[in-house]
């Protein structure tokens, strides 16, 4: 294939991507905009007052990703039609030159520490704007703006070090609280104490105390003091931290582990390893493929061929739609999975509990139970909680 058309052909796949994801994100929108009132059958769920300020939030949220969203697209454009890969590989290889002499490994380190700084420095205004002005309106914001510059120095110097870009980071937390993982006999299912409610909570922290001064018994006393500073500093942060309590009972607890349980019982974990690693050897022959075709690099306008640019080339570019597809299809999976092991959980006895126990799991993320369909068949893991709530009915 002539490299201007192996060009042209990505940029159209790129916008069809982008389209194709706005348009999925203007239906969730609208699907928020319109439902001013509270959906009856969402009221067991969320309080009209909740709901609201849910709403309210969502609403920012979405105009806010349809602007940071379309700035990344343009952003992608002017990268490929002003030739900005060439463009810094090229500094690159001149800064690289200058301080270890000619090193395709060294030109590479160079061009991604230099892209990651600049990317950095792009997307800090859209993080202020997130943080200090979104969030911040909605209550969310626990960060200074002191610590916000030192976590994101903080974030790159790490980058840099490393060579991979940390994504995560100080993010409102969005774990699950309830998940299971593991193979063979080296299963775990963790359960976060925030599911539990007071009581358990006090009862769970005297078996611990409990066990820690058994352990002590058997320490050195210098051990011990460190121990204690260490625990009384641990409880100190809990308590100005503001952990959102579900107030699940023993019950509901069980019924969540039921879940849990089903999940491993029906073998999906080892399904999804399996799965995932195909993707993976997928991947990895796509590439093996396409890096050495010398009118990819030719289309980026490279005339020589770096792996580096082969990488960015295949896993952003070409690959892009089949992995749109792939998790497409991991989601419509995963969903099954989730009224599969719910099933099981209901078949066990617990359905009802389950049911309970989902309306408090809803509870907790601040997001509104309200969907467009299609877009959370896209988006969403997890089917919604009515969803779940009314495939269990039939086993109360
Ligand atoms: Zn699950």
């Amino acid at each position: 294939m002539e490299p201007t058309t192996i060009f042209w052909l990505i940029l159209i796949t790129i916008w069809l991507l982008f389209i194709w994801d706005f348009y999925m994100g203007w239906r969730q929108y609208r699907v928020h905009r319109d439902n001013v009132k509270r959906p009856d059958h969402v009221s067991e769920i969320i309080t009209e007052e909740e709901y609201n300020k849910a709403r309210a939030y969502k609403l920012d949220k979405h105009l806010y990703g349809f602007v940071t969203h379309t700035w990344s697209h343009l952003q992608t454009n002017a990268v490929l039609l002003l030739g900005l890969l060439p463009f810094f590989w090229s500094i690159s290889g001149n800064i690289s030159e200058k301080i270890y002499g000619k090193s395709e490994i060294f030109q590479s380190i160079v061009f991604a520490s230099l892209t990651s700084i600049i990317e950095t420095l792009i997307g800090i205004p859209f993080e202020l704007f997130d943080t200090f002005v979104i969030e911040e309106k909605h209550g969310f914001n626990k960060q200074t703006l002191g610590f916000f510059i030192k976590d994101h120095i903080k974030k790159v110097v790490v980058s840099l070090v490393i060579m991979t870009p940390i994504v995560a980071g100080s993010k409102r937390s969005a774990h699950s609280n309830a998940y299971m993982y593991g193979f063979w006999k080296n299963k775990r299912i963790v359960l976060f104490d925030t599911l539990l409610s007071e009581e358990m909570r006090d009862e769970v922290k005297k078996l611990i105390e409990a066990e820690k001064a058994e352990k002590a018994k058997d320490q050195k006393p210098e051990e011990e003091t460190i121990n204690k500073e260490a625990t009384e500093k641990k409880s100190e942060e809990e308590n100005t931290k503001e952990h959102k309590k579900l107030g699940m009972n023993d019950d509901e607890v069980v019924a969540v582990l039921g879940h849990e349980l089903g999940h491993w019982k029906l073998w999906h974990t080892v399904s999804n390893l399996i799965i995932s690693e195909a993707n993976l050897l997928f991947l990895l022959y796509i590439f093996a493929y396409f890096y050495r075709q010398k009118s990819l690099y030719l289309a980026f306008g490279f005339n020589t061929q770096p792996t580096l640019i082969g990488l960015v080339i295949v896993f952003q570019m070409i690959t892009a739609p089949y992995n749109e597809l792939v998790s497409f299809l991991a989601t419509i999976m995963s969903r099954k999975m989730e009224f599969a092991a719910d099933r099981f959980s209901a078949e066990l006895g617990y359905a009802k509990l389950l049911c309970s126990a989902l309306v408090k799991l809803g509870k907790d993320n601040l997001s509104l139970p309200i969907d467009d369909p299609l877009y959370s068949m896209v988006h969403h893991s997890h089917p919604p909680i009515p969803e779940r709530m009314a495939a269990m009915k039939k086993y109360i």
